[in-house]
C-alpha cells in the first residue's frame, strides 16, 4: 500500500506542461500563457474625463463656492470618441462627457452637479483640485509593461485587459487530449437496453464531463470487453492522445486484464493507494500518452479523478496551482471512521454567516454514484481510525459547480 502523497508525487513527477499554441481570445479563458504579454500601448491611451461635467482651468475657479460662484463661458462640447478637442482659454470651459479626451489647457473636470448651467455659460460652485476627475494616460497599464507573465491563467477580466490593449491572440499551453475507455463485459453504452447482468457505462459520461469542465478535450473510445484482444485493440486507439483514462479491470479479480495489457504496451505501476474509495490505481505511460487505470466503481473513479487526474491535467495545461482550495467545516453529525486509510466522503456543505457546516449524503458505498451526485463537496478524513463528534472540524474541497448549490 502506498500513501496518497506518494502516488501524487510520482504522478506529478511524470507530467510536464504541454506545448504552446496561438489562440483567439474567445478560446483562451482558463488557459495559461506560455509567454509574457507586453503592453504595446498605455491604458488609458489618453487623459480623459471620469465624469460628465466641464473641463476647466483650475486657477479660474479659485475660491468658487455655492454662495460665490465663478462664471465661465462654455466653448462647446466634447464627447467620448471625439477626434478633435477645442483648447480652452482663461475664463472658459468645455462641456465634457465620461471617457472624452481632456482639452488642452484644462487641468480638472468639475461635475455637472457642482455647476449651474445656462445657455452658453455656467456658474462653477466649487473649486476642483488639479487632476480632479481626470483619468491619466497610462494610469492602469504603462506602455512596455509586462501585463501578465508566462504561467498566468487567463480569467474573463484578463481577456478584457488583453482586448483593451488591442491583443487578439495569445500563446497558451495546448489543451490535453484525453481518451476515455470503459472496460468490462457487463458494460452497455447509453441508449442500448440492459440485458441480464448488464449495467450502463456511467463512469465514462461523468469523466468526460469533468475533463471538459477542466478545459481539456475528451474523446470516448467506447467500451472494451474483458479479453486481451479487445483491450489491446481499444487501448492502441489511445495512441496520439496526451492522456488515457480507463475504468475498471485494475483490481484483483480474474477478469482484471487492463493492467496486464497496459503493462504490455507501456510502463505501468499498479498501486494499492491508502485511500477509500479509490484504492486500486494504475499509472504509467504508453509512449507519450500518460495513462491512468482508474477503478471500476463509479464513485472510486470519480474520487481518483479528483485526487490524481485533475492535478495532472492542470499541470499539463501549465497551471501552477494544481489542487482545489481546501476549507474547514463543522460536522453536524458523528462519523465513526473504522479504517486506517484516508477517506473521501461525499458531503453537503452549507454556508451560514461565513462559516461552513457539513453533513454526509447518506450511504457511502463505492458503487452508489448518487452519493456523489447529491454532494457538493468531498470531506477528507485523514489516515487512522477515529470517532468524530458533532462540532468537530473536518477538511473538505468543493466539487465542480458546487457554488451554485450553496
Ligand atoms: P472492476 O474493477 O472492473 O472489477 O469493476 C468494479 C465494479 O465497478 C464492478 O461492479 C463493475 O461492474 C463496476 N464498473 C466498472 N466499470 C464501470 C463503468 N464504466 N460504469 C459503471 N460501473 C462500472
Ligand atoms: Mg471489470
Amino acid at each position: 500500500m502506498i500513501s496518497v502523497e506518494e502516488a501524487f508525487r510520482t504522478i506529478l513527477a511524470h507530467v510536464r506542461p504541454l506545448g504552446a499554441e496561438r489562440v483567439a481570445l474567445a478560446e483562451a479563458v482558463g488557459r495559461v500563457l506560455t509567454e509574457d504579454v507586453v503592453s504595446p500601448i498605455c491604458i488609458p491611451p489618453f487623459d480623459n474625463s471620469a465624469m460628465d461635467g466641464y473641463a476647466v482651468r483650475v486657477e479660474d475657479l479659485a475660491g468658487a463656492t455655492e454662495l460665490d460662484p465663478v462664471p465661465l463661458k462654455v466653448l462647446g462640447e466634447v464627447a467620448a470618441g471625439a477626434a478633435t478637442v477645442p483648447a480652452v482659454e482663461p475664463g472658459a470651459a468645455v462641456r465634457i462627457m465620461t471617457g472624452a479626451p481632456i482639452p488642452a489647457g484644462t487641468e480638472a473636470v468639475i461635475m455637472r452637479e457642482e455647476t449651474r448651467e445656462f445657455e452658453d455659460r455656467i456658474e462653477a460652485l466649487a473649486t476642483p483640485e488639479p487632476g480632479e476627475h481626470i483619468r491619466l494616460a497610462g494610469e492602469d497599464v504603462e506602455r512596455g509593461e509586462v501585463v501578465f507573465k508566462a504561467g498566468h491563467a487567463l480569467t474573463p477580466a484578463a481577456l478584457g485587459v488583453l482586448a483593451s490593449l488591442g491583443i487578439a491572440e495569445v500563446s497558451v499551453h495546448r489543451r490535453p487530449r484525453v481518451a476515455i475507455l470503459g472496460t468490462g463485459d457487463e458494460l452497455v453504452p447509453l441508449g442500448q437496453p440492459l440485458g441480464p447482468g448488464q449495467i450502463h457505462d456511467s463512469s465514462a459520461v461523468a469523466l468526460e464531463t469533468l475533463v471538459a469542465m477542466l478545459g481539456a478535450a475528451p474523446t470516448r473510445l467506447g467500451i472494451a470487453r474483458d479479453n486481451l484482444g479487445e483491450l489491446r485493440d481499444k487501448i492502441a486507439r489511445a495512441s496520439g492522445f496526451d492522456v488515457l483514462l480507463t475504468t475498471g479491470g485494475v483490481s484483483v479479480g480474474d477478469h482484471d486484464l487492463v493492467k496486464q495489457v497496459l503493462a504490455e504496451l507501456g510502463e505501468l505501476n499498479v498501486w494499492r493507494v491508502a485511500m477509500q474509495p479509490g484504492k486500486p490505481l494504475a499509472f504509467g505511460h504508453i509512449d507519450e500518452t500518460v495513462v491512468f487505470g482508474l477503478p471500476g466503481n463509479p464513485v472510486s473513479s470519480l474520487v481518483a479523478f479528483e485526487v490524481f487526474v485533475r492535478p495532472a491535467l492542470r499541470r499539463l495545461q501549465g497551471h501552477r496551482v494544481l489542487e482545489k482550495p481546501r476549507f474547514q467545516a463543522t460536522l453536524l453529525q458523528p462519523i465513526v471512521k473504522t479504517q486506517a486509510r484516508r477517506q473521501y466522503l461525499r458531503a453537503v456543505v452549507a454556508c451560514d454567516r461565513g462559516s461552513f457546516s457539513v453533513v454526509l449524503t447518506g450511504p457511502q458505498g463505492s458503487h452508489q454514484l448518487t452519493s456523489v451526485a447529491r454532494a457538493n463537496a468531498l470531506l477528507i478524513l485523514p489516515e487512522g481510525e477515529k470517532r468524530y463528534l458533532p462540532g468537530d472540524k473536518a477538511t473538505f474541497f468543493f466539487l465542480d459547480g458546487a457554488e451554485a448549490c450553496l
